[in-house]
C-alpha cells in the first residue's frame, strides 16, 4: 500500500513537471513569435527611415529643390529665399528636406497610414515642433549619442525615431543656429500601423491558450488513467494475496483434518474394536520389530499367552453380550498391570498376548501370577450378576537359537496348553 501511494505521487510529480516544461516551452515560443513580429515592425520602420534619409540627403546635397508653383503650394515663409523665377517669369517654389519629408508623409499617411516627420528640439518651422513621443525620443538620442534610434510600440502604431546628424549640406539652411557637423539636432520619426501585427499576436495568443488547455487536459487525463491503473493493479494484487491467504488457511485446515483422520485411521487399524487393546496385526508388527532389535542388542523380552478358562461356558450361560463385557473386564485388568513400554493385545477370540520388554521369563512369571491371582480374586459384577473368571497363562522368553517371533509365541502357546491340562488357572513357563 505504501509503494502504491509512492508510485501515484511519483507519477503525479513527473506529469506535473512535464506539464510545466511544456507550458514554459509554449510560452517561450509565443514570446519569441512576438519578438520576431516586433523585429519585423522595426525592420519595416528602419527601411522606411533609411529610404527617407536617402531622399533627404539627395535633397540636402542639392541645397534644396524647386518645383513649379501650382495649386495648393505656396512659398514656405520660414525658408530664406523661399522662391525664385525662371527667365520666363515662372514662379518656382523652394522645398527644403524637412518640407519634402512632410509632404511625402502627408501622401503616405493619406494612402497607407504611414507617417514621417522631420523634427527637432529647436525647429525653425513650428509645424516641426516635436510631440510627446518625439520629445522623449530626441532627448534620449541626444543623451545616448551611440544610439541610432528610439522605438515605442503603442496601441495603434509603431513609432520609430532615427537620429539625424548635422551634415555640411544642412548648414545651408541652418547657418543661424550654430550647428556643428556631426551634432544630433533632430530626428526623423517614422510611424507605421500595427493592425497586422496585432492580428497576428491575437491569433498566436488564442492558439497558445488552446495549447495550454490541451496540455492541462491531457495531463489531467494522463494522471487519472495512471492513478486508476496503479490502483487496479494493487487492488488485484491485494485480492490475489487475500485469496492465497484464504486458500492457505483452507489447505492448513484440510491438512489438519487429514492428519487427524489418519491418526484415527491408524488407531482404528491397530486397535481392537471391543477391548480397546492393540489388535493382532499391531502386535505382530511391533513384536517383530522388538524381536530383531533384541537379537541385535542381545537384550531380553518375554511373551505371555493368556486364555480365559471355560469361556464358552460363560457365553452359553449368560449370553454373548455378557461374554463381551467379561472380555472387556479382563482386558482392562491386563492393560492396568503392564508398563507403557510393553504391549498387550487381543490376538484371538478370548486369547490375549503380552510382550514384556527387557524382561526374562522369571520376572514375566511374577507379573503373570500377579495378573492371574488378581483375576482369580475378583469377580465381574453387574446389578444382578456376579461371574467368577480365571485365566491360564503360558510364558516363554527369547532364546539365542530363535529365528523369528513365532518360535517364542509357539513355546508360550505350548506352556499355555500345559497350564490348561494342569487344571487351568495356572501360569506355566516353557522349560524344555
Ligand atoms: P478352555 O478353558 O479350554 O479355553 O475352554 P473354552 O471354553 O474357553 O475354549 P473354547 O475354545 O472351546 O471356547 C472359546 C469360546 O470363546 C468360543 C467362542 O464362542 C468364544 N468367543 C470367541 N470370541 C468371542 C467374542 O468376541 N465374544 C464372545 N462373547 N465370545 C467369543
Ligand atoms: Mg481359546
Ligand atoms: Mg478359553
Amino acid at each position: 500500500m505504501k509503494n502504491k501511494n509512492f508510485l501515484i505521487y511519483f507519477t503525479v510529480a513527473v506529469v506535473f513537471c512535464f506539464t510545466l516544461f511544456i507550458i514554459k516551452y509554449i510560452n517561450d515560443t509565443r514570446n519569441d513569435y512576438q519578438k520576431i513580429s516586433e523585429k519585423i515592425l522595426f525592420q519595416q520602420a528602419s527601411t522606411l527611415f533609411n529610404n527617407i534619409v536617402t531622399i533627404r540627403k539627395w535633397s540636402s546635397d542639392h541645397g534644396a529643390i524647386y518645383v513649379k508653383a501650382h495649386e495648393g503650394i505656396k512659398p514656405n515663409p520660414y525658408l530664406p529665399d523661399n522662391h525664385t523665377y525662371t527667365k520666363d517669369d515662372e514662379l518656382l517654389i523652394k522645398i527644403n528636406p524637412a518640407w519634402m519629408t512632410r509632404q511625402i508623409s502627408e501622401i503616405s499617411n493619406a494612402k497607407e497610414k504611414y507617417y514621417f516627420k522631420i523634427t527637432s528640439l529647436n525647429p525653425i518651422n513650428p509645424k516641426n515642433i516635436p510631440d510627446e513621443f518625439e520629445k522623449r525620443a530626441l532627448k534620449h538620442l541626444q543623451k545616448n549619442k551611440n544610439d541610432l534610434y528610439y522605438t515605442s510600440l503603442g496601441n495603434e502604431k509603431y513609432d520609430f525615431m532615427g537620429s539625424l546628424k548635422i551634415e555640411p549640406s544642412c548648414l545651408n539652411c541652418h547657418t543661424n543656429q550654430n550647428y556643428v557637423v556631426g551634432d544630433v539636432i533632430g530626428g526623423l520619426r517614422v510611424s507605421i500601423p500595427i493592425d497586422h501585427y496585432k492580428e497576428n499576436v491575437e491569433i498566436v495568443d488564442s492558439k497558445t491558450n488552446i495549447l495550454y488547455f490541451v496540455t492541462f487536459f491531457t495531463s489531467i487525463v494522463f494522471i487519472v488513467i495512471i492513478t486508476f491503473t496503479i490502483h487496479s493493479i494493487y487492488t488485484r494484487e491485494l485480492n490475489i494475496m487475500k485469496l492465497n491467504k484464504t486458500l492457505e488457511n483452507k489447505v492448513n485446515q484440510r491438512t489438519k483434518e487429514l492428519r487427524e483422520a489418519n491418526k484415527k485411521l491408524l488407531e482404528i487399524s491397530t486397535t481392537d474394536y471391543l477391548t480397546n487393546l492393540s489388535n493382532r496385526r499391531y502386535f505382530f508388527e511391533m513384536g517383530n520389530k522388538t524381536f530383531h532389535l533384541a537379537k541385535r542388542e542381545k537384550s531380553k523380552f518375554s511373551i505371555i499367552c493368556i486364555d480365559i478358562d471355560f469361556f464358552k461356558h460363560i457365553n452359553d450361560t449368560y449370553g454373548h453380550n455378557i461374554g463381551d463385557e467379561v472380555l472387556k473386564y479382563i482386558a482392562n485388568k491386563m492393560s492396568k498391570s503392564i508398563r507403557k513400554s510393553d504391549i498387550v493385545a487381543r490376538t484371538g477370540g478370548e486369547e490375549f498376548t503380552i510382550l514384556l520388554n527387557n524382561t526374562d521369563e522369571n520376572s514375566a512369571f511374577i507379573l503373570a501370577e500377579k495378573l492371574r491371582t488378581s483375576v482369580e480374586n475378583s469377580v465381574y459384577k453387574t446389578d444382578d450378576l456376579m461371574i467368577q473368571v480365571t485365566i491360564s497363562l503360558g510364558i516363554s522368553e527369547l532364546r539365542q537359537e530363535d529365528e523369528d517371533l513365532d518360535s517364542i509365541i509357539s513355546r508360550a502357546d505350548r506352556a499355555l496348553y500345559i497350564a490348561k491340562k494342569d487344571n487351568r488357572n495356572r501360569t506355566v513357563i516353557y522349560r524344555f
